[in-house]
């Protein structure tokens, strides 16, 4: 993947001082800034419709969307899209001054499944001079995610996708006739970059998934009533000389701690720092069940 090497090369001698930006570039950059603040301060009273992006969502929090329960969302949610917008817009811009060939950029995309239209924006389309045209996702991650999710490749990603990323680059993808690249994916607190690429022969997944997508418009469309899937809680432990001690904790699991609708699933799940954290500031962590609170 050329355009990774172009990248890092670019911002690479950008640290030595070694490159020029064209103001349309800085002009743009200052234009994706500003429309992400006032998106993110602009009200979310959008209304619940079938999105490329939620069709990978689990099909309870779909299904909580469509029948019109309110999201909650706490406080440092603003932040955390905004900062993700912001990212994206800064790949966007580092992409363009380093001269990779961006086809399209936030295109509106369209896909009929299921007798049903389905839209969404796709994030970028690049014509990597080694690895042609093909659809791309732009992610920001936590260290903790850029290194042990992303970072372990495509096959990783494919077997544990709480939040359906692989459904949505298809259906992008799809909408495009294109393959699907992958994510370019940034450490939002290293400053890394990589690209982890999709493989090229896909077409079984590309099946697999938009058949995942088919299938929930069906569900969502013919009226299937909201079910909690058996969610297991995790069971918190800690490592002492390679052998793993259980505090006695259950922990949400991924897709409920970020669901806005956890509340109403799991009324008594408490916010807590984390208890086997040895950080001076432990991270907040959602507890399923918190019967020890301190080690
Ligand atoms: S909290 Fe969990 S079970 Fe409830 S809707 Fe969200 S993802 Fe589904």
């Amino acid at each position: 993947m050329l355009s990774e090497v172009i990248i890092k090369d670019f911002l690479q001698k950008a640290v030595r001082g070694e490159v020029t930006v064209p103001p349309s570039v800085t002009e743009e950059f200052a234009r994706d800034c500003k429309a992400a603040f006032e998106k993110q301060f602009g009200g979310r009273g959008q209304e619940w419709r079938i999105r490329m992006s939620g069709l990978g969502h689990p099909l309870c929090q779909q299904v909580m969307g469509r029948d019109g329960k309110q999201e909650e969302m706490q406080y440092n949610a603003i932040f955390r899209f905004l900062i993700g917008d912001l990212v994206e817009a800064a790949v966007m811009a580092v992409m363009k001054a380093s001269g990779i060939d961006i086809v399209e950029e936030q295109g509106e995309c369209s896909l009929t499944l299921a007798d049903t239209e389905v839209r969404g924006t796709l994030d970028v389309v690049l014509d990597d001079p080694v690895d042609g045209k093909k659809v791309w996702d732009i992610k920001s991650a936590s260290p903790f995610s850029y290194s042990q999710k992303f970072g372990k490749g495509y096959d990783n990603m494919k077997g544990d996708d709480p939040f359906g990323y692989l459904v949505q680059g298809y259906l992008y993808a799809a909408s495009k006739d294109l393959p699907f690249g992958g994510w370019i994916v940034v450490d939002k607190s290293s400053g890394e970059i990589q690209f982890v690429q999709a493989p090229d022969v896909q077409d079984e997944d590309r099946k697999e998934f938009i058949g995942v997508a088919e299938e929930n418009i069906r569900k969502l469309n013919s009226g299937h009533t909201f079910k909690r899937p058996p969610m297991k809680p995790e069971d918190e432990c800690y490592t002492v000389k390679g052998e793993k001690i259980y505090t006695g904790n259950k922990l949400l699991n991924k897709q409920c701690t970020f669901c806005g609708y956890r509340s109403e699933c799991f009324p008594k799940a408490i916010q807590h720092p984390k208890v086997t954290s040895k950080a001076k500031s432990k991270p907040l962590t959602w507890y399923h069940t918190l019967k020890v609170k301190e080690l």
